[in-house]
């Protein structure tokens, strides 16, 4: 047994979790992992577990990537950290010179950051003080969407839509202006219908802004698809008709892809799908290969150069943390977009989206099952009562006995909510693909209580 069970009891007294209530946590079998190999994560007794959740969304090629270890490695022989305040380092140059040559042709200029949620809180920061530096400072209200997840910093939960977030902080956040879920309104009340969604939705969009764009400095939007609220693609259209009506009430718009972003859509970036070149771009989680905390704001030319000004008028950007563009993460985030610049991982990204999305058939109907959503290469099953067809209450947390289940089968997941989640690695094969769908399947349908 090792230290497994002294581990297990340190974890519960010592180390508070994430989004985890503490009360309950060990409970169910919390699981340490010790190492990983490609896409299998194993913990402390060696099972092995399929990482269907690609670590919470962000791991790209398989962890433990021979490459990637061999750039951590290489850069941990020159310098771990320095700062990026007024000084500069090799990696952190050249990741931002190849960020701004793979994304849209809009974004000249990258700044960095830690996390997804900080990547966000730079865009609105920049996008605040663009207005300003303007002088157009009456232009400080943000435009979001219900059902939003930007990450859980005060700044990105302000311009994020979760009820729950808002009731429990909502006395920290800054107001905002805020559009129906494109998802919502297709399903809701246009019976479905694409098309008009899209028509609806631009025509709410542009009333706002036609009475109130001389107030508002930018429309923040998930890259196609509102992942966190439970995988609600746009139907399509959205990002592009948003962009045009922006760029005529000049308003920014910030396109958030921590999520969409490397791969996960099926494109690089999800901006790719309807050729948008947002204002600012926020990039995290699949940027190190998910490696490292390293994040990145992408900005366009006349953002950037807003902020250009003799040093006395304090037009700088005022923003930046002690491990920002630390050399470790940009040396792996480079390797990592240097494995995507073979090609080889975006080629065979049509044929896993599209095994995964036969595979997931066999649930519709089912009735412990709702509606299956798919984007690219992430999809939600949500979870029903069979009695009576609805999701579970919250709180009864058959989600998680669903997803132990799974575990004790060789597949990890976790849930989001009432949803099971599949978001493996990019570099999960067609096997394990049928793997993971018939394993959650099975502890899906065990669940007949
Ligand atoms: C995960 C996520 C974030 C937050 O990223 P963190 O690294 O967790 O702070 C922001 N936006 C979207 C769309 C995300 O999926």
């Amino acid at each position: 047994m090792r230290d497994t069970e002294t581990l297990h009891a340190w974890d519960r007294r010592y180390f508070w979790h994430p989004f985890t209530q503490m009360q309950d946590y060990g409970d169910d079998d919390p699981w340490i992992i010790e190492r990983a190999e490609g896409n299998y994560l194993y913990d402390m007794e060696g099972r092995r577990c399929l990482d269907a959740i690609a670590s919470l969304w962000c791991n790209v090629h398989g962890h433990r990537h021979p490459r990637l270890d061999a750039a951590l490695v290489e850069q941990l022989g020159k310098v771990a950290h320095s700062t990026a305040l007024g000084a500069s380092h090799p990696p952190a140059i050249r990741l931002a010179k190849a960020l701004v040559e793979i994304t849209p042709a809009s974004l000249r200029h990258c700044f960095f950051s830690e996390d997804g949620a900080e990547a966000v809180e730079v865009a609105i920061k920049m996008a605040a003080q663009y207005w300003g530096n303007l002088g157009r400072p009456e232009k400080r209200l943000f435009l979001t969407l219900d059902n939003a997840y930007h990450g859980d910093t005060v700044g990105a939960v302000s311009v994020g839509g979760f009820p729950l977030f808002h009731g429990i902080y909502g006395h920290l956040l800054f107001p905002t202006l805020r559009l129906p879920s494109p998802y919502v309104l297709q399903w809701d009340a246009c019976s479905g219908n694409p098309e008009r969604a899209t028509a609806a939705w631009l025509t709410t969009l542009e009333s706002i802004l036609k009475n109130q764009g001389g107030e508002i400095a930018a429309l923040i939007l998930e890259g196609g698809v509102q992942g966190a609220a439970g995988m609600l693609p746009f139907p399509p259209g959205i990002l592009a008709g948003a962009q045009r009506l922006c760029q005529t009430y000049e308003v920014l718009l910030i396109v958030d892809e921590v999520a969409t972003g490397f791969g996960r859509s099926g494109k690089l970036f999800a901006c790719e799908w309807e050729s948008v070149e947002p204002d600012l771009l926020a990039l995290g989680k699949g940027l190190s290969g998910g490696y490292l905390p390293v994040a990145a704001t992408l900005a366009a030319e006349h953002v950037f150069a807003a902020f250009l000004a003799p040093f006395g008028e304090s037009r700088q950007f005022y923003y930046g943390h002690t491990y920002t563009a630390n050399p470790l993460a940009c040396a792996v985030a480079l390797e990592n977009l240097a494995l995507f610049a073979e090609g080889a991982v975006l080629a065979a990204l049509p044929d896993k989206i599209a095994r995964l999305q036969a595979g997931l058939r066999r649930f519709s109907g089912q009735s412990w099952a709702g509606e299956v959503r798919q984007f690219g290469l992430m999809a939600a099953i949500p979870l029903r009562d069979p009695g009576t067809g609805a999701a579970y209450a919250y709180g009864d947390r058959v989600e998680y006995a669903v997803c132990r289940r799974a575990r004790a089968m060789g597949v990890y997941s976790r849930p989001l909510g009432d949803l099971i989640t599949v978001v493996p690695p990019l570099s999960v094969t067609a096997t394990e693909i049928d793997t993971i769908l018939s394993v959650l399947y099975a502890a899906m349908a065990e669940g007949r209580y």
